[in-house]
């Protein structure tokens, strides 16, 4: 009997798990060279010939075009580590496509897919152990963070700015929005702007919007500002398009112009009585009310996009009005600075000291989009890791040392578990190893050399793991290199990598509609 339409693909049994192991290992395996200090990065070109060119595993995924239902799995295992702590998208992709891998000979060798996955569960929980063991500090310093902020951004495309300098301005950033309840980390923004070397990247206590004063007469600089945020089109309101004036002579012409004249002149003059020296206009305004505007001194910008008034007002406090007749003093915000500057043919508004709230804006600069854009996304990354390594329970040794702990925690354990599950269990210590094994890899070390003197410096209770150093890598400790991760970026990847990979193991039959 048929139950499914004629269009319908199924595979089954071993066939689809094959084909779903296969596709999620492909994933992995695209984004492996890219892991660590030493990754490469990738250049991703889209249909429409956008280029973006990155290190990033969460953006590398998200470009590709993947379409296999098991390998978008993997892609959801970079996105939710992506949104849950920002970074360790890599190590997660890799530590799925590395357990799927796994599986497949466990599945060869006969072991149920359950007892794999259960095997697998223990495992995890094994590893979140060993993660808790290896947290050096919860109680985090400066010089933690700064370590942390540069670790996450080592091997990244910045420009000709160093990691370090970078992580001094994430940890500044982090700094102004720390508070009793953790980091609010919504109030730092990223602003780009290309046209200059990296170096030139700087902490503004304020937010920046990307606007364009309406005239050159206007003042390009306001101290003390008093802002006031108008929602309405500053201009003759034409009530019926088919409107016609029946003007018989000179006169009544004259009239008519006179009181458009003045109700333009009303609109500045409405702003000006109120008090206020900088307005930002989401409507349009007539050349005739700018002008009165400059007149009274007043800068002004008209069109502000929705986002950037929201910005404003979060940072100054100022009320958003539906009109300038109800405009009142109460209604402004403030701010101890607002500036325009020009970059090439840009303009950007400062608006610093905003007396609202602690906004602060990592100002990025880079000679070319690509630059900024992949400048914006490690900082992103660092400003994450930060905040989780605050907020959400310390740091571990980076550079593979978590991972080797890990790995052997989880060997020595699963000595203790009955039957075949063991082999699960210890199946998945082998899967963590090629994180560590990854990394020596890509810095140019014997893999196989490397992951036996970092497994025997485990096991005699020393951190170790891999640290580039000239043209190849070292087995060291990375704390006294200044390697260090937040722990919640291990503990997600545990998490996710885990849950995709016995996702995929369970799948027996797949049912595709066409
Ligand atoms: P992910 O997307 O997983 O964050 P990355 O390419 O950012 O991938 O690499 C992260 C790994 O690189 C982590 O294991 C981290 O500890 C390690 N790492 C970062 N900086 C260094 C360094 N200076 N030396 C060695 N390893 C480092
Ligand atoms: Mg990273």
């Amino acid at each position: 009997m048929f139950i499914l339409s004629e269009d319908t693909e199924r595979t089954r049994g071993d066939n689809a798990q094959s084909s779903n192991i296969s596709a999620g290992k492909a994933v992995s395996e695209s984004v492996r060279t890219t892991l660590g200090p030493r990754g490469m990065d990738k250049m991703l070109v889209s249909d429409s010939g956008d280029v973006v060119i990155t290190n990033d595993g969460a953006t590398i995924l998200d470009e590709m075009d993947i379409e296999h239902p098991a390998a978008q799995m993997l892609v959801e295992v970079a996105e939710t580590q992506e949104e849950e702590v920002g970074d360790g998208t890599t190590t997660a992709s890799i530590l799925a496509g590395e357990l799927l891998s796994q599986a497949e000979d466990l599945l060869e060798d006969d072991v149920h897919p359950t007892t794999i996955v259960e095997g697998y569960h223990a495992a995890a929980e094994l590893a979140q152990e060993a993660i808790e063991d290896q947290v050096i500090a919860t109680d985090l310093d400066d010089e933690h963070l700064l370590k942390v902020a540069e670790s996450s951004m080592t091997g990244k495309g910045t420009g000709d700015v160093a990691a370090g300098d970078l992580a001094e301005t994430v940890v500044e950033a982090i700094s102004f929005v720390r508070g009793d309840d953790g980091v609010d980390r919504d109030s730092i923004t990223i602003h780009t702007q290309v046209g200059s070397s990296s170096s030139a990247t700087e902490l503004v206590e304020g937010v920046i919007v990307d606007e364009e004063p309406l005239s050159p007469e206007m003042p390009r600089s306001v101290e003390d500002a008093s802002i006031a945020v108008i929602e309405e089109d500053l201009e003759i309101k034409e009530s019926n398009i088919d409107a016609e004036y029946q003007v018989s002579n000179v006169d009544q012409l004259n009239a008519a112009i006179e009181a458009e004249t003045e109700q333009l002149r009303e609109y500045a003059e409405a702003i000006a009585d109120a008090g206020a020296d900088v307005a930002f206009v989401d409507g349009d305004i007539d050349d005739r009310v700018a002008t009165h505007l400059a007149e009274h001194g007043i800068l002004a910008f008209e069109g502000v996009d929705s986002d950037d008034v929201t910005s404003i007002i979060a940072a100054t406090g100022a009320s958003r009005v539906a009109s300038v007749k109800a405009l009142e003093a109460d209604d402004f915000g403030e701010a101890e600075q607002i500036s325009v500057r020009k970059y090439g043919d840009d303009e950007q508004v400062f608006i610093e000291g905003g007396a609202a709230a602690n906004a602060v804006t990592v100002f990025a600069r880079g000679g070319t989009e690509h630059v900024v854009d992949e400048l914006e996304r490690g900082l992103r990354d660092a400003l994450d890791v930060v905040t989780a390594a605050l907020d959400a329970g310390g740091v571990v040794p980076g550079a593979g040392a978590t991972e080797v702990g890990m790995a052997n925690y989880i060997r020595e354990e699963a000595a203790g578990v009955e039957g075949r599950k063991q082999l699960a269990v210890d199946a998945y210590a082998d899967a963590v190893d090629l994180i560590p094994r990854t990394l020596a890899e890509n810095t140019g070390m014997d893999p196989i050399d490397a992951l036996v003197d970092l497994r025997a410096e485990s096991e005699a209770g020393n951190t170790a793991g891999i640290i580039s150093e000239g043209q190849t890598g070292i087995v060291a400790d990375p704390t006294e290199y200044g390697v260090l991760d937040p722990a919640a970026v291990k503990r997600e990847a545990v998490d996710s990598a885990t849950e995709a990979a016995t996702m995929i193991v369970r799948i027996d039959d797949v049912i595709a509609s066409s």
